[in-house]
């Protein structure tokens, strides 16, 4: 029987559900580190459903008959593809289940940054509400304002529709290729990043995280930004080179960021943006309601149990070099 090990945040159900065909190895909320039990598992894997646990060369080496991974991300830029497929191994991930919902945190990132409702919810806890609020706790308006989508890929597409369809938005937007029905659906407007940088007054980050993009925003790109600009990352942290946008939001171009995800995670605890009013921070929360893990967890599940059937799965990343 073939064997699936398990070292992400499968339901009880789903558990359930591979066992019916398959040997399951259970290592769900167990320290991985120098772990001996996921050594011998390892060794005898066709199949891992991973959360976290990282693929490097030394681990692959220690699973010869492995010929799947299922991440529960959409992301994948912390597996080495290339590699994998020399290996013969097919990756999937799971795409599409997570693109509403992750959304969803960008456009609160966008409102949140916006309205400043973190910093002011400190403020009044603080006791500081003591009379009528002035222009010191006034915030920036986001309907009717200029969007600037840094990608409009699925999770750009249905950030851009929340701001164009619900606030009444101009969408601009910068990426690899022309998406003429979204332009169609949505009045959005393909420019060069320099101008959409110009333009925007919100600038939210949704491409991938691969060699081109490793710090795509730097410090010449924030220069760019009007001073009151609102950024926002929702991509991978290394997208972005933080400490630009450090010095970027103290020198007030943005005039302030909302992130979801950071160069080093979780978030050090030295990190100059624990400080900073102007910035609202989320731990990476982009997917996280129990529906939408849920959802992803059962797309890894199906991913892997239609690869070990021989069938193609819902969602593979390398299909081409992959021998069921
Ligand atoms: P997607 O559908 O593949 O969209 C990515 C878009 O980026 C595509 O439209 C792609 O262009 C474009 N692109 C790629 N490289 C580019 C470049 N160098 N310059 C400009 N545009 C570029 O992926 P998705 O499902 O929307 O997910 C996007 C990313 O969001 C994921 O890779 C992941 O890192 C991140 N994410 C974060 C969270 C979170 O918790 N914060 C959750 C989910 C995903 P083409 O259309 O031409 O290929």
């Amino acid at each position: 029987m073939k064997k699936i090990l398990v070292c992400g945040a499968v339901r009880d159900r789903q558990m359930e559900q591979m066992r019916e065909a398959f040997q399951v190895e259970d290592f769900r909320g167990v320290s991985l580190d120098n772990n001996p039990a996921l050594e011998t598992a390892l060794g005898e894997a066709d199949a891992l459903i991973n959360g976290g646990l990282p693929i490097t060369s030394a681990l692959l080496d220690r699973a010869p008959s492995l010929r799947v991974i299922a991440t529960i991300s959409v992301g994948y830029d912390a597996y080495p593809v290339d590699e994998l497929s020399r290996r013969g191994i097919l990756l999937c991930n799971t795409p599409d289940v997570l693109t509403e919902t992750t959304a969803d945190t960008g456009f609160s990132l966008i409102m949140a940054t916006g309205r400043r409702v973190a910093e002011l919810d400190s403020w009044l806890r603080r006791g500081e509400w003591k009379g009528s609020v002035g222009p010191a706790q006034f915030g920036k308006d986001v309907h009717g304002k200029t969007l600037g989508m840094i990608g409009l890929g699925r999770i750009g597409a249905a950030v851009a529709r929340r701001g164009a369809l619900g606030f009444g938005m101009s969408i601009l937007y910068s990426n690899s290729s022309p998406k003429p029905a979204l332009e169609e659906e949505l009045g959005a407007r393909r420019c060069e990043m320099a101008e959409l940088l110009a333009e925007a007054d919100y600038v939210c980050v949704t491409v991938p995280l691969v060699k081109e993009t490793v710090h795509l925003i730097g410090a010449g790109e924030f220069a760019l930004m009007k001073p009151d600009a609102v950024f926002i990352n929702l991509a991978r942290g290394k997208v972005v080179d933080e400490t630009a946008l450090v010095d970027a939001l103290k020198k007030g171009r943005p005039g302030a960021a909302g992130l979801d995800v950071f160069e080093v995670e979780p978030l050090p605890g030295d990190s100059p943006l624990l400080g900073m009013d102007n910035v609202v921070l989320l731990p990476h929360v982009g997917s996280a309601t129990h529906e939408t893990r849920d959802a992803m967890a059962q797309r890894a599940v199906d991913n892997t149990c239609q690869a070990l059937r021989g069938e193609t799965p819902l969602s593979p990343v390398n299909l081409d070099s992959w021998q069921p």
